[in-house]
């Protein structure tokens, strides 16, 4: 691990020196270490014309170097802990390293490591300069020649990037694969695998009618557990052709999956590698989150073949060029294939709570960002997910045939080329002729835009007004003064009985009113009677809006509104309202009850047949206490959560006989199936039977352990295990106890069992969490576990995390402080669980601090824990 803590800045971004014309890469595999060969053929860049150059080597031990196929000698270059510069170079020159490196001894799971009995890499970000000396940089491009040679009955799986272009055995045992990639790809997009690996084989055939070996691989003992993803990797094809026209480009097209990895999975050049959570699934094992999921990352890594590969980034500022477009891609894959409306209610809720969240704490940064010390700090919800957001807002201003106009300029203007978002807005721009220069304000500015409004109707004019104000987050840090932002507002108006009236002359009953000024108005004229506004239809911009609404107007919109989200958006408005106004009631000390009219309106979703299952579902989850968070200051979030659990107890006793019946009609025996009916009948039913068993009554205790017995299918089952638990009812520990046996050999469900154990509200849980870690069943240098126990307890389990002892804060800096030795980027991840500690009173300020401090003082911190830390110190 590198000690430095140097600031990139996005303005100071050059052209290389030297272009790479091609690269021919050599691995010798070993159980202890790795030979590396690099043949590697540079050219200078005109238009720098400096004979020099830096290559970037990180932890590789230099056995030979030759230029031109003479020794380099010693005076002719420079070694560091960095990497190798090179002087007095010609223009033209080829340059051949041997290096060794030790994958087996890498936990920080970047570079060449191994995961179980096989090699496999992770170069993105910056990894691949822990495996040979390169312009590890996004913006050099290069065709990639890779051959492996390996111990056959050790490695019978050898597999690079491209089409596999020749094979055959060794003396000594040994083979060898050569792979050819004919794509010019950036370092970040190499991989290699090497190991004992099963696969599953399908094809597909584009509409160029090329025929694409399918293949993905696995350990033996998961081989029954890849159909799925399979089918999601074959429905990504078709749909990327249909809704995109965009074709695969290679023969092959493989995927590995590993037990450890980072992040969810990698969209390496015909060679995706994937965290086994987001490939392996049967319906005994999962759920039908994970599931959907699934089809989701397969998609994600797929589509990313044309927006991150074929088009890359320039820089690694521009990282949401090919993030935020690829996820807004497989939110609408997963919108055409599931069910669109659930999506994006999905999308939105975790939007608000978590990048909301980033977005007011001191790791907020603009999508496009100007600085960073660990560019792997900055794989963000922000970047991913705002980003998404941003691009929607093209798609929301120009319609479908304009954005779809947008993209095909943008692959035609760069394909094969590595660019930045202004390229990407300018095709937008261009292609339909519109000036989206303001539009640019969305990368540049941090935090989240407010937008105040002011209603007005004149009765004696006729005439409906809003005033729309913006304003800047309160943590804007740009060097220069906010500015206004172009906000798309998809909007409708409403009569007292839910007619929706004309908006213009044209007669337009939903339109885009586009928001650009700090305060603009928008009439509309012949509104009979004082009407009502459906405003930010589908979350038509990430903004946090002001509107003082009443609950009539609420539970009218639930009724009326003809957008689905916006009726969603009514039910958890509406909630939040009870849930803060208990929490002043208990900070106040005063007594608090529950509005009837909000009883009756939560029965009256409840039991409507008007509307599907899953929307049911979704409007009877209350907010998340984090997004609570976020609309209050100096929170004591143990009384927001007593709020919270005091409103889910209101409903589950005042509206049993309701939730109980709602239970039984949804309850479903006919064969799993992970299609959009099964899985709203299953949410509605389990999101019913979690109210019921907070009245703590036996009778709902038992359904839930009937339900576990005899669940014909994961989700159900997990589901009451997990509510079990949390109530601690009698018996839970046999259950876990036996589940345990049943499934110890199985990683993915035993996270499962991890999480919900970490989760539980219980004063002896962090004892609990502490004996689980003993297990051999967890290790700190899986991410996946450590995840799924110590993440679960510190981002999940409220009333434990802060407990009022700081035990819960003591903890978490203890483990992100082991954890920096084994793998930093996890252990920034968890670090990042400090940051909103700003939104909290001052006691859970001060105490929380104080472990902040404790890490920030600790010496040989990672660049990563660092830069996260030095933030919230401040
Ligand atoms: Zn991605």
């Amino acid at each position: 691990m590198s000690s430095s803590k140097e600031v990139i800045y996005r303005k100071d971004y050059q052209e290389p020196n030297y272009v790479v014309k091609s690269v021919d890469l050599a691995f010798v595999v070993e159980a202890e270490s790795t030979l590396v060969t690099a043949r590697i053929q540079f050219e200078v860049n005109p238009k720098q014309d400096k004979n020099e150059l830096f290559l970037n080597g990180v932890d590789l031990e230099l056995v030979s170097i030759e230029l031109n196929q003479q020794q380099l000698n010693a005076n002719k270059y420079d070694l560091n802990e960095r990497g190798l510069s090179l002087h007095d170079l010609p223009d033209a020159f080829e340059l051949k390293t041997v290096v060794k490196i030790y994958p087996s001894q890498n936990t920080a799971l970047e570079g060449l490591y191994q995961s179980g009995n096989f090699f496999l890499t992770q170069c993105e970000a910056e990894g691949f300069r822990k495996i040979t000396f390169y312009p590890d940089r996004p913006d050099v491009l290069a065709k990639f020649t890779v051959t492996i040679v390996a111990d056959k009955e050790k490695y019978p799986v050898l597999l690079s990037n491209g089409n596999k272009i020749s094979s055959g055995d060794l003396n000594d045992g040994r083979h060898y694969c050569k792979w050819l990639d004919p794509h010019p790809k950036p370092s970040y997009l190499f991989a290699l695998v090497a190991g004992d690996l099963d696969y599953i084989e399908d094809h597909f055939i584009t509409k160029n009618n090329n025929k694409v070996q399918l293949r993905i691989y696995t350990e033996s003992k998961n081989i029954d557990a890849c159909d799925f993803a399979m089918q999601s990797l074959i429905n990504s094809m078709q749909w990327d052709e249909e809704r995109f026209n965009l074709v695969y480009d290679l023969d092959e097209y493989n995927i590995v999956a590993t037990d450890d990895f980072n992040m969810g999975a990698m969209e390496n050049k015909g060679l995706n590698i994937f965290n086994s959570k987001y490939v392996l699934a049967k319906p005994e094992t999962a759920t039908d989150q994970d599931f959907i999921n699934i089809e989701a990352v397969i998609g994600h890594e797929y589509f990313h073949n044309w927006t991150g590969n074929r088009v890359t980034c320039k820089d690694w500022f521009q990282l949401s060029l090919k993030e935020g477009l690829t996820v807004f891609r497989d939110q609408e894959f997963t919108a055409d294939l599931q069910s669109r409306s659930v999506k994006r209610i999905e999308d939105v809720r975790y939007l608000r709570s978590a990048q909301f969240a980033e977005d007011a704490s001191p790791m907020s940064h603009s999508v496009r960002p100007d600085s960073f010390i660990e560019i792997n700090n900055f794989y963000t919800l922000t970047v991913y997910e705002k980003g998404s957001e941003v691009v929607r807002m093209y798609h929301t201003l120009l319609g479908e045939e304009g954005f779809q106009k947008g993209m095909q300029l943008y692959f035609k203007r760069h394909d094969g080329s590595a660019v930045s978002c202004n390229d990407f807005r300018l095709a937008m721009a261009d292609a339909n002729s519109v000036d989206l220069t303001q539009f640019e304000l969305w990368y540049s500015q941090n935090g989240t835009p407010q937008v105040y409004i002011r209603e007005n109707y004149d009765a004696g004019k006729k005439a409906y007004s809003i005033d729309f104000m913006q304003a800047a987050p309160d943590n804007y840090k740009g060097d220069v003064a906010w500015q206004p932002m172009h906000v798309p507002v998809k909007l409708a108006l409403y009569d007292n009985e839910g007619n929706p009236l004309p908006l213009n002359d044209a007669g337009d009953l939903q339109l885009t009113y586009e928001l650009k000024e700090i305060s603009q108005t928008l009439t509309v004229n012949g509104v009979e009677h004082q009407p009502i506004a459906s405003l930010f239809q589908g979350f038509s911009a990430p903004i946090k809006l002001h509107r003082q609404i009443g609950h009539k107007e609420l539970a009218f919109l639930m009724k009326h509104d003809t957008d689905s989200f916006n009726r969603w958006d009514a039910t958890q408005e509406m909630q939040s309202q009870i849930i803060i106004g208990k929490y002043q009631a208990l900070l106040d000390n005063k007594n608090y009850n529950c509005p009837k009219y909000f009883i009756e309106s939560f029965r009256h979703i409840l039991l409507d047949d008007g509307i599907d299952s899953a929307l049911i579902a979704e409007a009877i989850t209350l907010p998340s206490v984090k997004s609570l968070t976020l609309k209050l200051a100096k929170v004591d979030v143990l009384k927001l959560f007593d709020a919270k659990e005091w409103l889910i107890k209101e409903i589950a006793y005042q509206l049993e006989v309701e939730l109980l019946s709602v239970y039984n009609q949804n309850y479903d025996s006919s064969d799993y199936r992970v299609n959009s009916e099964q899985v709203a009948k299953r949410s509605l039913k389990n999101r019913c039977l979690s109210f019921l068993l907070q009245s703590n009554k036996k009778e709902f205790a038992g359904l839930a352990k009937d339900q576990f017995i005899h669940a014909g299918n994961y989700t159900d089952k997990m589901t009451a295990l997990s509510l079990l638990t949390h109530q601690q009812v009698d018996g839970f520990e046999d259950l876990l106890g036996a589940y345990f046996t049943e499934w110890q050999d199985n990683p993915l469900v035993i996270n499962k069992w991890l999480s919900i154990q970490a989760t539980i509200p219980a004063s002896d849980t962090l004892i609990r969490v502490k004996q689980l870690m003993e297990l051999p069943v967890f290790s700190m240098k899986n991410p996946n576990a450590v995840r799924s126990l110590i993440g679960a307890f510190c981002g999940a389990n409220i009333t434990q995390f802060h407990a009022e002892d700081s035990s819960g804060y003591q903890f978490l800096a203890d483990q992100i402080i082991e954890l920096d030795r084994i793998n930093p980027q996890i252990a920034a991840r968890l670090a990042g669980l400090f940051n909103d500690y700003h939104q909290y009173n001052d006691e859970i300020q001060h105490r929380m601090n104080e472990q902040i401090k404790r890490i920030h003082t600790t010496d040989g911190l990672s660049p990563n824990v660092f830069e996260i830390i030095d933030r919230a110190v401040g």
